[in-house]
């Protein structure tokens, strides 16, 4: 447990640590080894040499640690801190070579296929090749520094140049090789990512009606719910109301059920704007508050809303929509609608709500169309949900 708290909660660093942990434990591989060789009189270094290396490990290691854990290295392109990494870790294996007899180097030489596995999780082949260069040359100066001024004809001189071609080949290998996995992993990441945005495509789809582009009845009753919630939480008042268009099997008998649909289309846009300019809903996203609940039906949730402002807000759709001639290919033509408005009263439910909204439409509807009613107060008992056309 105290170890994960160790590695943070941010996933990006929790796995940066990860990789640098066990970047760290590869340096602790070569103990082992590194001691045998010491034992057996294969290094100039001694024990003392040993640890002194060792210790230079851990506390490089513990800066890396820290610079990944603390989000200082988040300011670099490379956060994960690799190329650094990887050159530090040259820099102390060329440094373990210099003090190894001739007869342990070839095996130290494996140093540089560990240092090479690390660079699997990310470098790019181009990135790889230039650390192979980087490797190969260091060695090539450490040969030239110890064979300066000394004859070149040597078996000595020629063992350690077939480590440098040996030395090259397996970096140059494991370049393009590595390069290879880094590049099946960014396709990995890269359909990753396309299958996330497909996701949130797909669930905006599911939640928008496809013929006005607002949101749909799914989405609506899930907004209400939630509303209903936070309301109950913190003891706010919210409002809903029912639009429905008056007359409006008229346009389709008289234009077409085309002319009826841009007819949808351009009510949605005309109360989606009038919605923005009001106070009442200025705060809140007009997006998410309005929707199509069916047929030529509309509902609008109004968060922090009591009752006489929701009939306020109505009331100012409802001229606005009046005066607004809608753009049809029939040319501009008007429309109205009736509309019921509800208060949320604690401890009713969403299909109770919903009813009482629908009730005052219907009442608007008797009593002339074209204007806003509120609901009654509640009734005990919760009457059914009512039964929607979904027809198009
Ligand atoms: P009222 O004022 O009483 O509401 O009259 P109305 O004509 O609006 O009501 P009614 O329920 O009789 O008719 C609704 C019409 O809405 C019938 C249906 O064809 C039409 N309608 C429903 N959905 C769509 C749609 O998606 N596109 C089109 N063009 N028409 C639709
Ligand atoms: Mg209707
Ligand atoms: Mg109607």
């Amino acid at each position: 447990m105290a170890f994960d708290r160790l590695l943070s909660r941010d996933s990006d660093t929790r796995l940066r640590l990860q990789r640098q942990l066990m970047g760290a434990g590869s340096y602790m591989m070569f103990l082992l080894p590194g001691a045998l060789a010491v034992r057996w009189g294969w290094t100039d270094f001694g024990y003392p040499g040993l640890c002194a290396l060792s210790g230079v490990a851990i506390a490089v290691n513990a800066v890396f640690f820290i610079a990944i854990r603390s989000g200082y290295s988040r300011r670099f392109a490379d956060a994960a801190l690799l190329v650094p990494q990887i050159l530090v870790a040259l820099a102390l294996a060329i440094t373990t070579l210099h003090f190894m007899r001739s007869e342990a180097r070839s095996i130290m030489l494996m140093l540089f296929v560990a240092m090479f596995f690390f660079g699997l999780f990310g470098l790019t082949t181009r990135q790889f090749l230039r650390l192979s260069a980087l490797a190969v040359l260091s060695y090539a100066a450490l040969i030239a520094a110890e064979f300066q001024g000394l004859a070149l004809h040597t078996p000595a001189f020629r063992m350690e140049l077939l480590r440098l071609v040996s030395l090259l080949m397996i970096t140059v290998w494991l370049s393009f090789i590595g390069g290879y996995f880094a590049s099946l992993r960014q396709k990995l990441a890269d359909r990753r990512d396309a299958l996330r945005d497909a996701l949130a495509q797909v669930k905006e789809l599911s939640e928008r009606d496809e013929l006005t582009g607002v949101h749909n009845r799914r989405h609506l009753m899930r907004a209400l719910e939630r509303e209903r919630q936070r309301a109950l939480r913190v003891d706010a008042p919210f409002s809903i109301a029912i639009l429905d268009l008056d007359r409006f099997k008229q346009f389709n008998d008289a234009h077409g059920h085309q002319v009826g649909d841009e007819i949808l289309g351009e009510f949605c846009a005309c109360v989606q704007q009038c919605a923005r300019e009001l106070d009442v809903l200025a705060r809140e996203d007009i997006d998410e508050a309005f929707g199509r609940y069916g047929g030529e039906e509309f509902v609008m949730l109004l968060p922090h809303t009591p009752l006489d402002g929701a009939m306020l807000c109505l009331e100012r759709i409802r001229a606005t929509v009046e005066a607004t001639p809608l753009r049809t290919s029939a040319g501009g033509l008007r429309t109205t609608f009736s509309a019921g408005v509800a208060e949320f009263h604690p401890g009713e439910s969403s299909a109770h709500l919903l009813a009482r909204a629908d009730a005052a439409m219907y009442r608007a509807k008797h009593e002339g169309r074209n204007r806003v009613l509120s609901a009654t107060a509640r009734t005990l008992t919760d009457p059914p949900q009512p039964q929607r056309s979904t027809e198009n």
